[in-house]
């Protein structure tokens, strides 16, 4: 079965002429896997559908904020009855406290300053750690992404991965045109999962580091779990250096479980990050992020303390409005949907690519997971690119021939919703085998 593309075709043209690329962020273009992405016109639950007519169950859910599906009735309802009052006022709101509240009452952070990007919440959490700390060196791990914040563009995982810049480990060198050197010459780059680079870093440069920031699980080189006791080693030496442990739940706040990764690592074994960083499922599909942590270091924030931080539009009261509905919604049994979903998913996916001698590993951390094309672990950035892209390209676009949209790049997390109903898995499951016998074609004809 192959699509009619031709009204989205059409409109890539046009939104080429007057837009980069053709798209407002470089990982919705098909630049990794060819062809035409799809213009989408409205999308409800678990599907999408595009300006030719055309269905597609998501694997995308926005590149996770949809955690409750598409168009939800409750979140709807409650936007649309913010939106009657008015958009934006630029005072202190009602809905910014509640969901403060929530996300205090769902997280050890003891306060939180809301942004309008992920972006936004993890350049304003260094800025903080080092306007606290009094110090300059940042840390990262390669294959990790924190958004495009000049400092932490090194080695920055999906989106440059997949334009094939080169990456850098060690004091990093800038993984793009544009950022100054100055600007990654503070910024030292480790292998995920190593602590012996983690040590050698602290014994080497131990009182310049402010703070180490790390994805909670990486999910922007494919999702990649911390080995057991990594992020609490990383609290714990950085407490003893006195640098702040900067968890970016950006991507698995309130999606790897209903406490994010945290949930599944520092709940349960006691230790605790000293900033956080949200964005996606917090803002409900609306611009909406955030960071927070320790009352202390965040009293450091302006107006209560010296270090500068603003946002015209942060707080936003529609934003906040959906965000606080998402997460009210967000119960146990929306987890536990997504998580049988996955799970189902997750097999038939490596039961297809096994019956076509396709070498895979599928990763998963909570109910965050991701198919690599290779046929070892994948603990690191390095071993991320071993992923057989050509076989990549083959799998996507017969998903997409039979009406699933995963994301356009071998290296991203695949997302789902609690709207992930039977019917939904069930176009999965069956576009799975063609899928597979593709990825085996296409990973043949990239070795000629
Ligand atoms: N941090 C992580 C872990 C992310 O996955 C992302 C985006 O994918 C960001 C930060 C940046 O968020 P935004 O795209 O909202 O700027």
């Amino acid at each position: 079965m192959t699509f009619s593309t031709a009204r989205s075709s059409a409109l890539f043209d046009r939104a080429w002429a007057v837009t980069p690329g053709g798209v407002n962020s470089p990982v919705r273009a098909f630049n990794a896997v060819g062809g035409t992405p799809r213009f989408i016109e409205s999308a409800a639950g678990a599907w999408l559908r595009d300006v030719d007519g055309n269905e597609y169950v998501d694997l995308i859910c926005s590149w996770g904020p949809m955690l409750l599906g598409h168009a939800h009735p409750e979140v709807q309802a409650a936007v649309a009855t913010a939106v009657a009052r008015g958009t934006s006022y630029g005072t202190p709101t009602v809905p910014e406290v509640e969901l403060a509240e929530e996300i205090v009452a769902r997280t050890p952070v003891d306060k939180i300053r809301f942004v309008s990007s992920g972006t936004e919440a993890t350049m304003s959490a260094i800025r903080l750690a080092r306007g606290f700390t009094g110090r300059d060196v940042i840390v990262k791990f390669a294959g990790c992404y924190h958004g495009h914040v000049d400092s932490l563009l090194a080695s920055a995982g999906s989106g440059l991965a997949t334009l094939g810049q080169p990456q850098d480990i060690a004091f990093a060198t800038p993984g793009t045109p544009g950022v100054p050197a100055s600007s990654t010459e503070l910024t030292l780059v480790l292998p995920y999962n190593d602590t012996d680079a983690v040590e050698k870093a602290f014994a080497d440069h131990g009182d310049r580091i402010a703070c180490l920031i790390t994805e909670a699980a990486p999910g922007n080189m494919g999702v990649v779990p911390p080995a057991p006791g990594f992020n609490r080693f990383l609290a714990t030496i950085c407490a003893a250096n006195g640098a702040l442990f900067v968890s970016d739940e950006v991507m698995t706040g309130f999606r790897a479980s209903r406490l994010g990764q945290w949930g599944l690592d520092g709940a349960v074994e006691g230790w605790q990050p000293d900033l956080m960083t949200f964005g996606k499922v917090m803002g409900g599909g609306f611009p909406a992020a955030a960071f927070g942590g320790r009352a202390d270091v965040m009293s450091q924030l302006s107006p209560e303390g010296p270090v500068y931080q603003a946002g015209t539009l942060s707080g936003n009261p529609i934003a906040t409005t959906a965000g606080l509905a998402t997460l009210r919604l967000a119960t146990d049994e929306v987890y536990e949907r997504i998580s049988t979903a996955g799970e189902t998913i997750k097999e038939a996916c490596a039961a297809a690519l096994t019956a076509a001698g396709v070498p895979h590993v599928v990763q998963a951390s909570g109910t965050m997971f991701s198919v690599f094309f290779t046929d070892q672990p994948v603990r690191d950035f390095d071993d991320a690119q071993r992923t057989d892209t050509a076989a990549y390209r083959g799998f996507f676009h017969a998903m997409l021939d039979r009406g699933v949209y995963l994301p356009p790049s071998a290296y991203e997390a695949w997302f789902l919703s609690s709207a992930h109903d039977d019917r939904a898995v069930q176009t999965v499951l069956d576009a799975l085998p063609a899928a597979a016998s593709a990825a085996a074609h296409s990973a043949l004809e990239g070795t000629r």
